[in-house]
């Protein structure tokens, strides 16, 4: 499934705390380094070792460890290549100095140019992060309701273009009351989390899992026909129904979900497609739960 429907907001709002703290070292460098240019003070000698950028706070940051959840997106690359290039202009200006070359205004210009490109790439690589918080429902991980419609138009607009099937499912946790009433609110809430990640790590990288409300999740299967989609989410079902769930006091749980399973037509809305996957699942549920049932369209049910 793709990772970033699957990100806890807080590991993503630790790198926005992270990003803004590497700026902020970076306004006060340059302030120091303005200051060394203008009025000829000390400079750090950090400052003109071959590997500056991977000293400053925002380099240990960047290249300290792997940043999984950002590697992917068009922001990352870039920001590293500016801050690099920028720490070593900014060497070429502090050598310059110490041997009483002139700078040229072109050569200022250029490290000027590359610290406002910097920012603005950070500034991007932010919004990015703070709309992917947006689109995350907090308690499980999947994506919200509010992304969801968003989300289900693109795919329908795919399946127009390329003449792709789709598939949508509509699940939903059996007897879950029962979860909260034996274990507690806090224990339905972290078993909800482990269904949603358990099911995100067996899904395809390209399949998107929504928290509909409450114990219902929509999933969107894209190029995929209702019989593949059938064999796939009947899998799923089956691992999640195996899955043992640790609880925090009281040992281990499992659960089981119902599952139904519709395909979106390009004649019909993205809603129609919602209503006739919610129609199996009541299907699902009145034959006896823990399976999946799909919308058949000979037999209109
Ligand atoms: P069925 O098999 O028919 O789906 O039975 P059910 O018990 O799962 O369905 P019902 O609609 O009776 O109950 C759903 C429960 O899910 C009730 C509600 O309190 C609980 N629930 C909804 N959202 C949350 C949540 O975020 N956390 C917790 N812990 N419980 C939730
Ligand atoms: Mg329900
Ligand atoms: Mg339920």
């Amino acid at each position: 499934m793709s990772s970033s429907a699957l990100q806890s907001s807080s590991s993503l709002m630790k790198v926005l705390r992270e990003l803004d703290a590497g700026l902020m070292d970076h306004t006060t460098w340059l302030k120091v380094l303005h200051r060394v240019m203008v009025s000829g003070s000390e400079h750090n000698p950090a400052d003109l070792m071959d590997d500056a950028h991977c000293r400053c706070r925002f380099g240990l940051w960047y290249y300290g460890k792997k940043h999984p959840e950002l590697q992917d997106g068009p922001w990352f690359k870039n920001i590293g290549i500016f801050h690099e290039n920028m720490h070593s202009q900014a060497r070429r200006l502090l050598l310059k100095k110490d041997v009483g070359q002139p700078i040229t205004p072109d050569e200022y210009d250029q490290f000027m140019d590359l610290a406002i490109r910097f920012k603005l790439e950070v500034r991007s690589l932010q919004s990015d992060i703070i709309n992917r918080v947006c689109e995350v429902d907090h308690l499980t991980g999947a994506r919200n309701r509010n992304s969801m419609h968003f989300k289900l138009l693109e795919e329908h607009d795919r399946m127009l273009r390329n003449n792709h099937p789709c598939c949508l499912c509509m699940m939903d946790i059996d007897h879950f009351k029962q979860v909260n009433d034996t274990h507690g609110h806090l224990a339905g809430d972290s078993v909800l989390h482990a269904a949603v990640h358990f099911l995100g790590k067996k899904m395809r990288r390209y399949d998107t899992i929504f928290r509909f409300g409450g114990e219902e999740f929509l999933l969107c299967l894209p190029n995929t026909g209702l019989q593949e989609g059938f064999a796939i989410v009947d899998r799923l079902r089956a691992e999640l129904a195996t899955l043992p769930i640790k609880l925090k006091e009281n040992g281990e749980i499992s659960i089981t979900a119902s599952f139904g399973l519709a395909s979106m037509n390009p004649d019909e809305t993205v809603e129609d497609a919602i209503q006739k996957a919610d129609h199996a699942l009541l299907c699902a549920k009145s034959a006896g739960r823990n399976r999946v049932c799909q919308w058949d369209i000979e037999a209109g049910d």
